[in-house]
């Protein structure tokens, strides 16, 4: 559809920003496209940043979302280094910190979310790394050397990731995680419990129920260093270290919306169109907060999935094309040589079935809410994932039998459960 005297301005060009623009040609847009971002870099990828970024198997350009030259042939006008400050709806106005002024027919606000930061007396010495960006990861490459000593707090998909990459590379990465198991927020006990037995496993330590008190540089006689040497926890233990790396969640950028007058909770609150109360702004990605239609809850999602989803979506409604069909979310991490791969979303469940596998892999587990799957954690199981996210979007009910014995094919499981009968 053409529609040669519009304007769309993206803030954000991250993974959502940069889908939606590359959309809105590809739906057939002819106005002008802006797309504004506050990192130097053209639109990239993040997923490789904990893994083969960070082991260096791959250079910089292999992050990048397509050809910087592209984002030109697509006559999409690309602000690198530029930040939004303030949005006027009333006058459809973005203001940029330069002082730069441009209007619009439609807003589409991609700002991601950032990292938490950490709550603790020696929060700010030298040595204590985030990992968001590629500016990041650029400075944390040489903390995780052969013999350095890495304290990674948060046992997250984050903390996970970078301590299979450190030990990889020689460093010896301590986990130290608040609650009572890893990957809490995001995955059921069992799944945990693999994952803890997988790293310890692969020599690293790891401390759960660990509440970090301070972070401490080296005490000199005359006078205290700046660079962190020791991380303190609740438990008076004194971990020794070189580096930490702080992975303990993220906060949406939400501030700009907020101002403006858009209704915001845990993200900028939008409808199934990623539209939100103002009719030509749009938010899509980690800062959006919209209903998901397998939970029937409000959810902001933190994947690459769920912003190229809302990155289509928000491109066909501005073109007025037909929505992509609703996905089942789903989510992965690489950590040594175990790719998860998650389908569907855990909350409802009230049973967990475990696949056993021959050794150590494959082996899945599928979350099921009376009888019906809604989620599955797959590991190094692709065939058991294809499987459980086409019954999640069908709503199945498989044979918990069946779905247990790995003598019964996932294929056979599927079958039975699509036509409504046991396997
Ligand atoms: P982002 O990609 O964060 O992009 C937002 C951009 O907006 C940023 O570049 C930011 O600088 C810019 N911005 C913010 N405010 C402004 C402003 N005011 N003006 C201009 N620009 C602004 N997901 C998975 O599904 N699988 C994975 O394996 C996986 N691995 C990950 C590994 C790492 C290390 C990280 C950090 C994330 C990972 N994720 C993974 C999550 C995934 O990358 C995010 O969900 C995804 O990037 C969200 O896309 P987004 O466009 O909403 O945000
Ligand atoms: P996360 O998944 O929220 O995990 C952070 C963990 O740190 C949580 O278990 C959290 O516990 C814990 N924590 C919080 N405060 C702590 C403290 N003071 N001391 C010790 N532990 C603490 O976030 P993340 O791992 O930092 O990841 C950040 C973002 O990157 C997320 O959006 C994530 O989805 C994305 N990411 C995704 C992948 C992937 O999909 N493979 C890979 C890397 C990154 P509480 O829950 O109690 O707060």
């Amino acid at each position: 559809m053409a529609k040669t005297s519009e304007t769309v301005i993206i803030l954000g060009a991250g993974q959502a920003g940069g889908q939606c623009a590359a959309s809105l040609r590809r739906s057939g847009f002819e106005g002008r496209i802006i797309l504004v971002g506050e990192e130097p870099h053209p639109p990239y990828q993040r997923p490789p940043l904990s893994k083969t970024y960070l082991s260096g198997e791959i250079d910089g350009s292999r992050l990048w979302l397509q050809p910087p030259e592209t984002w030109t042939e697509q006559g999409v006008e690309l602000r690198l280094s530029s930040r939004a400050k303030r949005i006027d709806p009333d006058r459809k106005l973005v203001v940029f910190s330069n002082g730069r002024e441009d209007t619009y027919t439609h807003l589409v606000i991609a700002t991601g979310s950032r990292v938490r930061p950490l709550p603790v007396p020696g929060a700010e010495l030298d040595g204590v790394r985030y990992l968001r960006s590629i500016a990041d990861v650029d400075k944390l490459k040489a903390d995780v050397q052969p013999g350095k000593r890495i304290a990674i707090i948060g046992g997250g998909y984050i903390g996970l990731e970078a301590a299979s990459v450190a030990s990889k590379l020689g460093a010896t990465p301590i986990v130290i995680e608040a609650m009572d198991r890893l990957l809490a927020r995001v995955a059921v006990p069992e799944v945990s419990d693999f994952y803890r037995q997988a790293h310890e496993a692969r020599g690293i330590s790891i401390r759960l129920d660990a509440q970090v008190a301070a972070l401490k540089p080296k005490a000199g006689l005359l006078s205290r260093g700046k660079t962190v040497t020791r991380v303190e926890l609740n438990t008076g233990e004194k971990i020794a270290c070189d580096s930490v790396l702080v992975g303990i969640g993220v906060m949406p950028n939400q501030e700009l919306a907020a101002a403006c007058g858009l209704d915001t909770g845990n993200g900028i609150l939008v409808d199934d169109q990623c539209r939100t109360r103002d009719p030509s702004i749009f938010a899509i990605g980690d800062c959006a907060e919209q209903h998901n239609w397998l939970t029937d809850t409000r959810l902001r999602l933190e994947s690459v999935p769920n912003a190229l989803d809302q990155a289509k979506r928000a491109a066909a409604a501005i073109c007025a094309a037909p929505a992509p069909k609703p996905e089942v979310p789903w989510f992965w991490s690489d950590q040594f040589d175990l790719k998860l791969q998650t389908a569907g979303l855990i909350g409802a469940q009230d049973t967990t079935i475990t696949r056993a596998g021959d050794a150590e892999t494959p082996r899945s587990f599928f979350h099921l809410a009376d009888g019906v799957l809604i989620a599955a954690d797959c590991i190094n199981d692709p065939q058991s994932f294809m499987a459980a996210k086409l019954m999640i979007e069908k709503r199945a009910k498989p044979d918990p039998a069946a779905l247990a014995d790995p003598d019964v094919t996932m294929k056979d499981v599927m079958k039975a459960a699509l036509a409504g009968a046991p396997a």
